[in-house]
């Protein structure tokens, strides 16, 4: 049996995690590796100011104190019996839409996996839905990526909606719109603190998004690439290369006057 290996942030005893386990078991051996303790918004945080290590918790499943991208680094490169054919991260609770996916822990572990080179996805469950149909999603799609592969540098961004799916769709990544005040507070000692993301999230044009998807009740699968390059615009730049090098030159030659 080839082997699986999930992983999320919200931590070892979540919900979500044992059910995407669960869900996977008839595709692979099933290995779990997740953080000790919530992670969630953590981003792609990686540790590496003191050790980490796992605990086993049961048969072929272990928490460790760090974050989702220390797990996948455990998995992939050598704490299980053999690297893994897939890495699924979730189920999350609640959403992973659009920008919010690069303060998203969960989808940080799947970007980990897949600049190891081993094919992700990354499931997240908006508030209110259920983890039976999220389950049944990963499913499918897992079984997909694993028959079809996934174009290089590539992983699958997968958020079910709270109500019934009436099916699946692809989507782009949506964009958020920064509304959001921080929220300013005085302690009793008269000092200010301040709420980061207070309110509720406003989405620039549904069409075609994740967004969108969910907004009509669908399953959205995003394809989310790792080469965060704008190659337009190497290409629209160039010439600033020759214009800041003659600058650069010239200040240095300013410099030894
Ligand atoms: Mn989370």
């Amino acid at each position: 049996m080839p082997l699986i290996l999930v992983t999320n942030d919200d931590g070892i005893h979540a919900a979500g995690l044992a059910t995407l386990a669960e869900a996977l078991a008839e595709l692979g051996e099933v290995w779990v590796i997740a953080p000790e303790r919530e992670q969630s918004a953590c981003g792609h945080a990686l540790t590496l100011h003191r050790p980490v290590r796992p605990v086993e918790m049961g048969e072929r499943r272990f928490a460790v104190n760090g974050t989702p991208s220390d797990c996948v680094n455990l998995g992939v490169l050598g704490f299980l019996p053999e690297p893994p054919v897939l890495v699924a991260s979730g189920i999350n609770h609640g959403g992973n839409l659009g920008d919010d996916v690069t303060y998203s822990g969960t989808v940080s572990a799947s970007m980990e996996a897949t600049l190891l080179g081993v094919p992700s996805i990354a499931v997240s469950l908006l508030d209110g839905g259920s983890l039976a149909d999220a389950a049944a999603a990963a499913r499918l799609v897992a079984m997909r990526v694993l028959v079809a592969g996934l174009p290089p540098k590539t992983l699958l961004n997968v958020n079910v909606p709270p109500q019934s799916p009436r099916g699946i769709r692809l989507a782009r990544l949506g964009h958020r719109v920064y509304s959001d005040k921080i929220v300013e507070q005085r302690d009793p000692r008269g000092r200010s603190h301040y709420w980061l993301g207070g309110g509720e999230p406003v989405w620039a044009a549904l069409e075609g998004t994740d967004m969108g998807a969910i907004h009509e009740g669908y399953v959205s699968v995003s394809p989310v690439q790792l080469d965060l390059t704008n190659h337009a615009a190497v290409a629209r730049l160039a010439d600033w290369g020759p214009a800041l090098s003659a600058q650069l030159k010239g200040a240095g030659e300013r410099r030894r006057q």
